[in-house]
């Protein structure tokens, strides 16, 4: 299909982001990868009159590590994620994420910011960065401000960053413990029916710490503090992973859609993050 008409915007600086953004509010998007926002303008499920193109915009690409802290530029694509060996050293469970999205074509252009920006229940990268407390960076008329991962999604599109703002990045501790990102989905290049990212802290044989999130399953990411502290004191045997498991299908909402009725996606739900606890105990 053919999107609607619009107005191509190609600003040279953030200055020149933020002053579009400005004048046309909610008529204005941000383009970044376009892998998300084209295909819902070609569905004409986005309308968008005003386009402002990300990609010559300096400062927005980049992956800084500085110690224990982790430095995504929201233009950073899922391939960068993937093939940077430093960041695959201190954070495995990026490229373990994101090399379960879509296929390499996507992945070429599909950017951390606008993963994570979108508000798709869909998308990978929220859950993930729910898991890790990660910061995003936001940047608007009235300078800038970070809010955390977990407090960003209000509901399916709905986040916390104003219409004038852009994400400008994404900043995270290095993730300590055994991790696992494990995905359901019904063919290869599709989106997770469940997904759960898991980090866990072992010490003398007992889970010290556990983070846990899902995807897919509710309107927003979920992150399960329950499920985590249903695992902390214990030795993460079956009776401990199956109340982590009773603790998140408590905190879930899935919806029936083509991806199956609502106790078909709470079974995978619980075997996708069963998967994913034993396989980081198993690495921890
Ligand atoms: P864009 O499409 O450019 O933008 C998406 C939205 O975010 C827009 O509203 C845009 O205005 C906004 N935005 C972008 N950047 C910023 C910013 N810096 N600040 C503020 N707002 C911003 N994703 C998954 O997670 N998992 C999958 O399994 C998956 N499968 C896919 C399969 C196919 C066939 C395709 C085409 C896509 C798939 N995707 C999947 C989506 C893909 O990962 C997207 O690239 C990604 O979700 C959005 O990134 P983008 O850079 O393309 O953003």
């Amino acid at each position: 299909m053919i999107p609607a008409a619009f107005e191509y915007h190609r600003p040279k600086d953030l200055a020149g982001v933020l002053s579009i953004l400005e004048e046309h509010g909610d008529d204005a998007r941000v383009l970044a990868g376009g892998h998300s926002l084209i295909p819902m303008m070609k569905l004409r499920m986005a309308d968008v009159p005003h386009l402002i193109d990300l990609q010559n915009i300096e400062g927005l690409d980049g992956i800084e590590i500085d110690g224990d802290t982790i430095r995504l530029g929201a233009m950073v694509t899922q391939s960068d994620l993937i093939d940077n060996a430093a960041l695959s050293e201190i954070a495995p469970i990026l490229k373990e994420a994101a090399l379960q999205i879509a296929d390499p074509q996507v992945r070429y252009m599909g950017t951390i910011g606008g993963n994570v920006a979108n508000g798709d229940p869909g998308n990978d990268m929220p859950g993930l960065m729910q898991c890790l407390d990660a910061t995003f960076s936001l940047l608007g008329p009235d300078g800038s401000r970070d809010v955390e991962a977990r407090e960003f999604y209000e509901a399916a599109y709905m986040t916390a960053r104003e219409d004038e703002e852009i994400l400008t990045g994404v900043t995270l501790s290095a993730p300590k413990g055994g991790y696992a990102y494990e995905k359901q989905k019904r063919k290869i290049g599709d989106y997770a029916t469940a997904a759960a990212a898991v980090q866990i802290v072992k010490e003398n044989g007992a889970c010290v710490s556990a983070s846990i999130a899902m995807t897919n399953l509710s309107d927003t990411p979920v992150y399960s503090e329950a499920a985590g502290n249903a695992l902390v004191g214990t030795a993460v045997d079956d009776a401990a992973i199956k109340a982590a498991v009773a603790a998140m299908l408590q905190d879930i909402d899935p919806t029936e859609d083509n991806r199956g009725p609502v106790a078909f996606k709470k079974h995978v739900a619980g075997v996708i993050l069963q998967r994913a606890i034993s396989r980081a105990w198993s690495r921890a």
